[in-house]
C-alpha cells in the first residue's frame, strides 16, 4: 500500500494531479495504481509553515511518499513587493515538510521548484546543472534563494541519510483553478481575468510591461502527468525539468494576443511600459525529461489556453479571483 501525499494538493498544480489521477485510465501510466491512496492537502490542514502543524500532518497521514507543492507562490508583481516573505514563508515550509519526510521515513519526496531559481546570468538553455551557478534575478530573489536551498537540503539529505528526496522544476504553469487574482497572479490568470473585466465594463485591457519578454508555459494537465512519472519512474536526487521545449518560447504580447482572442475581446488594448518586465527570459531545456521518459505528447499552447478561459468563464464565481471588480 502506497500513501500519497500531496501538499498544496488544493492549488493550480494539486488539483490538476487530482484530475489526471482520477480520469486516466486505472493501472495506466499516469493512472491510479492497485494499493494507491492519494491524498490532496491544503493549508485548511495544517499550516507548513508551523512545525506542530506539519509533524500532526505526516504522524495523521502516514505518507509513504509525497509531492510537496505547497508554497507562498505568486507571479512578478507579489514577488517584488513581498521578498522577505517569499523567503521566509518557502523556507520554513520546505524545512518543516522534508525534516518530517526524514522523521517519519518516508520513502520518497519531490517537492517542486521553479525555472525562477536559475541564475539571471548564464548561458542558454537553462539545465538541471546550473542551479548555483549564480545569482538569480533580482525580481523575485527571496522566492529563489528559498526554493534553490530545496535542492541543497535535498543533497544533504541523501549523503547524511540516505534519504531519497528529489525535486521538479516546471516552467510557467496555466489552467484550471489557478490563482485568478488581479495583482498577485501570474501572467495568464492575471490577463484573463483582466481581460474578462475590460470586456464586461467596456474598459481597455492593459498589459503590464513591454509585452517583450519570452516565456514558456506549460499546461497543468501535461504538468500532473510528468510529476506522476517522475514519482514512479525517477529515482535520482538530481532535479528534472518539467517543460515543454527551448523552441516552444511566447513573448507575453503573444500571450496577451491568444487570451484576447479567446475571449472574444474586441475594445482597446494596450500595455503600460512603465511596469515592470522583470526577467527577459528564462529557456529551459527538457532534454534530460525527455531522454528518461522516452517522449511525451504536450497539449498545444493556444488548445490549452482556449480550454483555461473557457474554465474561468464558466467558473467565474467559484474561481480564485481575490476582489471582483
Ligand atoms: P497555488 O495554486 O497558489 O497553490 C498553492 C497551494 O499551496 C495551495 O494548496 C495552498 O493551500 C498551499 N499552501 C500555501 N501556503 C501553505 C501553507 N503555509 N501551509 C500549507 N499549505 C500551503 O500554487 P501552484 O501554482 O499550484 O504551485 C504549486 C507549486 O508549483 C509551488 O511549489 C510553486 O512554487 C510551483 N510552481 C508554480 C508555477 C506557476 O506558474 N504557478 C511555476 C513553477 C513552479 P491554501 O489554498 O489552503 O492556502
Ligand atoms: P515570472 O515568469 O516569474 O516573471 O512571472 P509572471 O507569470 O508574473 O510573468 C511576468 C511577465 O508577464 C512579466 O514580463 C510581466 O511584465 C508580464 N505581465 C503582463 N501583464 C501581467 C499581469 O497582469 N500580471 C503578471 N503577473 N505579469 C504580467
Amino acid at each position: 500500500m502506497s500513501v500519497i501525499l500531496v501538499t498544496g494538493g488544493t492549488g493550480l498544480v494539486g488539483k490538476a494531479i487530482q484530475h489526471i489521477i482520477e480520469t486516466e485510465p486505472e493501472g495506466s501510466r499516469f493512472g491510479k495504481k492497485p494499493g494507491e491512496q492519494w491524498i490532496f492537502v491544503s493549508s485548511s490542514e495544517g499550516d507548513l509553515r508551523d512545525p506542530e502543524q506539519t509533524k500532526r500532518l505526516f504522524e495523521k497521514y502516514k505518507p509513504t511518499h509525497v509531492i510537496h507543492l505547497a508554497a507562498l507562490v505568486g507571479g512578478l508583481f507579489k514577488n517584488m513587493k513581498y521578498k522577505l516573505t517569499f523567503l521566509r514563508d518557502n523556507i520554513l515550509i520546505n524545512d518543516n515538510v522534508l525534516h518530517n519526510a526524514y522523521l517519519s521515513q518516508t520513502k520518497k519526496v519531490i517537492s517542486c521548484l521553479s525555472t525562477c531559481v536559475f541564475p539571471d546570468k548564464v548561458t542558454y538553455p537553462l539545465d538541471e546543472t546550473k542551479i548555483h551557478l549564480g545569482l538569480p534575478h533580482d525580481s523575485n530573489f527571496g522566492y529563489a534563494h528559498a526554493k534553490r536551498m530545496v535542492d541543497v537540503q535535498n543533497h544533504a539529505y541523501k549523503d547524511q541519510f540516505g534519504c531519497n528526496f528529489t525535486s521538479a522544476i516546471p516552467t510557467n504553469v496555466f489552467g484550471p483553478h489557478d490563482n485568478f487574482d488581479l495583482e498577485g497572479a501570474h501572467v495568464i490568470p492575471g490577463l484573463i481575468h483582466k481581460c474578462h473585466i475590460a470586456k464586461k465594463n467596456g474598459t481597455p485591457f492593459v498589459v503590464s510591461g513591454t509585452g517583450k519578454p519570452l516565456r514558456q508555459f506549460i499546461y497543468s494537465n501535461d504538468l500532473a502527468k510528468l510529476f506522476i512519472w517522475q514519482l514512479r519512474e525517477y529515482d535520482d536526487v538530481e532535479p528534472v525539468i518539467l517543460s515543454v521545449g527551448e523552441g516552444e518560447e511566447v513573448s507575453i504580447k503573444e500571450v496577451a494576443d491568444a487570451i484576447v482572442k479567446a475571449m472574444d475581446f474586441k475594445g482597446e488594448y494596450t500595455f503600460d511600459a512603465t511596469r515592470a518586465d522583470g526577467q527577459f527570459r528564462k529557456p529551459a531545456s527538457n532534454k534530460k525529461l525527455l531522454s528518461l521518459m522516452g517522449g511525451f505528447q504536450f497539449t498545444p499552447f493556444n488548445e490549452a489556453l482556449d480550454f483555461t478561459v473557457k474554465w474561468f468563464v464558466e467558473n467565474y464565481d467559484k474561481a480564485r479571483t481575490g476582489v471582483k471588480a
